[in-house]
């Protein structure tokens, strides 16, 4: 058979990756792996365009990364996502991120979501039990989290129960960087975080093995707010 009409959802899904190895945003065989093993039309709401290049509402007032994003992160944070090692998915929304996170962290890993909206904690472990990354579900290499311990503790606290990371991953723009998700890098330890209100910066933060501190900035982004539940839920 040929013609377009005729390609299913894993077709898709590889071709998105394939245009982004194109582009060049995708650079690592193993990302590029992970991304075509992760069905990303599980992760978007039905009615949206998963395989399309920009990010998307999911309800809540929150998105969808576009995959170039999820992308460039898994890239920058490729060294820290060797098999066995301990990641953390702030404002995992969707769960997309988080079980690719999982995928390369392997079940001898830890992939840990946090995400302050109890609908999307829900919603996104059943897209998780949908794809490649489910039995990690099971084995418990993969856990999401809801993060409401207290009226205002939530992600930006981190989940310092797994504490501490190989990785962090920030998926809304913090005003500045919080100070319990800098503890809670391991040294050698990379976190990626858009940070700032109106323009935003993705910044890569690396926790020197003296536990020093390095910053700086990849590029610029347009990430919805980490912020409180509140806050979220009454923007317009
Ligand atoms: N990486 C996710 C991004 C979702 S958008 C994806 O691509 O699916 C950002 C997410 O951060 C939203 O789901 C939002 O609810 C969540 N969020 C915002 N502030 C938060 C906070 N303080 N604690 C936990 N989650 C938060």
């Amino acid at each position: 058979m040929h013609g377009l009409w005729s390609s299913g959802a894993s077709d898709k899904n590889k071709a998105m990756v394939e245009q982004l190895q194109r582009y060049g945003v995708i650079k690592s065989t193993k990302v590029a792996e992970v991304m075509e093993t992760i069905d990303r039309g599980l992760f978007v709401p039905p009615g949206g365009s998963p395989y399309f290049d920009s990010p998307m509402a999911i309800g809540y007032n929150a998105t969808i990364s576009a995959p170039h994003m999820h992308a460039a992160c898994l890239e920058l944070l490729e060294d820290h996502l060797q098999p066995g090692m301990r990641a953390l998915d702030v404002g995992s929304g969707t769960g997309y991120l988080t079980a690719c996170f999982a995928l390369m962290v392997g079940p001898g890993g830890r992939a840990v979501g946090v995400e302050h909206i109890p609908e999307l904690v829900a919603s996104s472990t059943e897209n998780i039990k949908k794809s490649a990354a489910a039995p990690q579900l099971n084995d418990g290499s993969l856990s999401i989290h809801i993060a409401v311990l207290a009226t205002d503790a939530d992600g930006r606290e981190g989940w310092p129960e797994l504490a501490p990371y190989d990785c962090i991953h920030v998926g809304a723009a913090a005003p500045q960087i919080p100070e319990a998700l800098i503890e809670q890098l391991k040294p050698g330890g990379r976190m990626v975080i858009p940070v700032g209100t109106i323009f935003q910066e993705l910044k890569v933060v690396d926790k020197n093995l003296d536990d020093g501190v390095s910053i700086r900035d990849e590029t610029s982004v347009r990430y919805v707010p980490l912020t409180s539940k509140d806050a979220q839920l009454h923007s317009n």
